[in-house]
């Protein structure tokens, strides 16, 4: 629908820009502006077709001021955090609390996952044949690297411990930096330095670099605006021309899952209102919902989290960075719609046994996903495979749904981080560092 010229685009989106300038000297909260950004830009980039591509570069820009945050902030909150605590039994508590209620969370995702897969039925009729060629060399190629780089589960956890500490940072590999970190905090209290210069040096350096994170979320609005001008005009809405039903089941499951599973908790089993918390998370859910990406977004939700949600650093500092890269509640919806896509367009019947083994599968690929654009869809491949579907069939599949994949990948990219959020929370409550005058603010 390319009804703007590229000049025509450029100018209203420059004048997109001044207005969101503006809107920025008046005292209309950061969240209002980033949603206002998200709509206009959605709405430019669909009026102006591939035009809109040539604004991605103010987008990838914002992505990778973020992203420059990521290994800073969580080496020193995390450290910051461990020694705030203070005991490293209190770090045993949180670790088992936070696996605990990741792992619940995901269980509800699978099941409504699944639920709707049955419900909508989005492979019915389906002809997974059609996909195209670029697509499907594309998806093989990704699997025989995958393949190739295949682990075993013990070796899998002994990646986590770095060769070097430094490397790990560098290739930002964050199960690694996060080992570290707890290590090197336990090392602080344990040497009695908690409250000597490097103690102190790392709870400022903590605040520092929130404090950085702050400045660029003002350069939110842009790149919102630049990424889903992209998006929908490079993208369209082709995938509800396509895949309608599949878009249809995974944006009703995640809401549901946002407003039943996070909204239970938080509402239920804390008794703290859920608009407020959905209110105070705003700017991270947009920023995951526009950069498709949970680890980009890592350094917003820890800000939101801290500052709206009143969740101590110490806890927020380890629960966040173990989410986004553990906890993945979107991607497990869609992992487990995906499969009955597979097997619907294939005209396979399911057992009982084929569910549970759908589900064991998705939990552990979304435990394995990487938090970038979607990666889960990677590894779909290999859960379509345990019920049954041939592997050259599961890449048709997957390459039929790779090239509108974007859209679907917002949605579950703003359900994984909103799920961290709900988790931090929940712990924070649950171990007394949830500061709820802050929360209700
Ligand atoms: N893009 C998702 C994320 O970053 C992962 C995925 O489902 O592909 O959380």
């Amino acid at each position: 629908m390319a009804i703007l010229s590229a000049p025509v685009f450029w100018l209203v989106t420059l004048g997109c820009f001044v207005g969101l300038y503006l809107l920025g000297r008046t005292p209309m909260p950061l969240w209002l502006r980033v949603i206002i950004a998200l709509i206009a830009g959605g709405v430019v980039g669909y009026l102006s077709g591939d035009a809109a591509a040539s604004v991605k570069p103010i987008g990838d820009g914002f992505i990778k001021l973020i992203r420059m945050l990521i290994v800073p902030l969580v080496f020193t909150t995390i450290v910051a955090g461990v020694i705030s605590m203070g005991d490293p039994k209190r770090i045993g508590s949180l670790g088992a609390k936070t696996i605990l209620l990741y792992l619940s969370t995901t269980l509800f995702a699978v099941t409504i996952g699944l639920a709707a897969g049955n419900i909508v039925q989005p492979g019915i009729g389906v002809d997974y044949t059609t996909a195209g060629e670029g697509a499907q060399s594309a998806i093989v190629e990704r699997l025989e690297k995958a393949n190739a780089a295949q682990r075993g589960p013990v070796e899998q956890i002994l990646d986590i411990i770095p060769a070097n500490p430094l490397q790990a940072m560098v290739e930002g590999n964050i199960l690694s930096v996060i080992f570290f970190s707890i290590l090197f905090g336990i090392g602080i209290i344990a040497s009695g330095q908690g409250e000597k210069s490097v103690g102190r040096g790392m709870e400022s350096a903590a605040e520092a670099v929130l404090k950085l994170t702050g400045f660029i979320m003002g350069l939110a609005p842009y790149g919102v605006f630049a990424l889903m001008a992209w998006v929908l005009g490079t993208q369209g809405l082709a995938v509800l021309e396509n895949l309608a039903k599949l878009a249809l089941a995974l944006y009703a499951a995640c809401v549901i899952h946002i407003i039943f599973v996070y909204g239970g908790l938080i509402r239920v089993i804390l008794g703290l209102p859920f608009v407020k918390f959905i209110r105070g998370m705003l700017d991270a859910m947009s920023t995951a919902f526009s950069t498709a990406s949970s680890s980009a977004t890592l350094p917003v939700t820890m800000s939101n989290v801290t500052k709206n949600l009143g969740v101590e650093k110490s806890v927020a500092g380890s629960v966040l960075p173990l989410g986004a890269t553990v906890n993945m509640d979107g991607t497990s919806i869609y992992l487990g719609i995906v499969a009955l896509f597979a097997a619907q367009a294939v005209g396979m019947d399911l057992a009982m046994s084929d569910y549970f083994a759908i589900a064991a599968t998705v939990t552990a690929a979304s435990v394995g996903t990487a938090s970038v654009p979607s990666a889960s869809l990677f590894l779909a491949v290999a859960v379509l495979t345990v019920f049954g579907v041939t592997e050259e069939q599961a890449v048709l599949i997957v390459a039929l749904i790779f090239p509108f994949d974007r859209l679907l990948d917002m949605m579950r990219t703003m359900t994984n981080v909103t799920g961290d959020a709900a988790v931090a929370t929940t712990v924070a409550k649950w171990e007394g560092a949830l500061d709820e005058e802050v929360f209700r603010r």
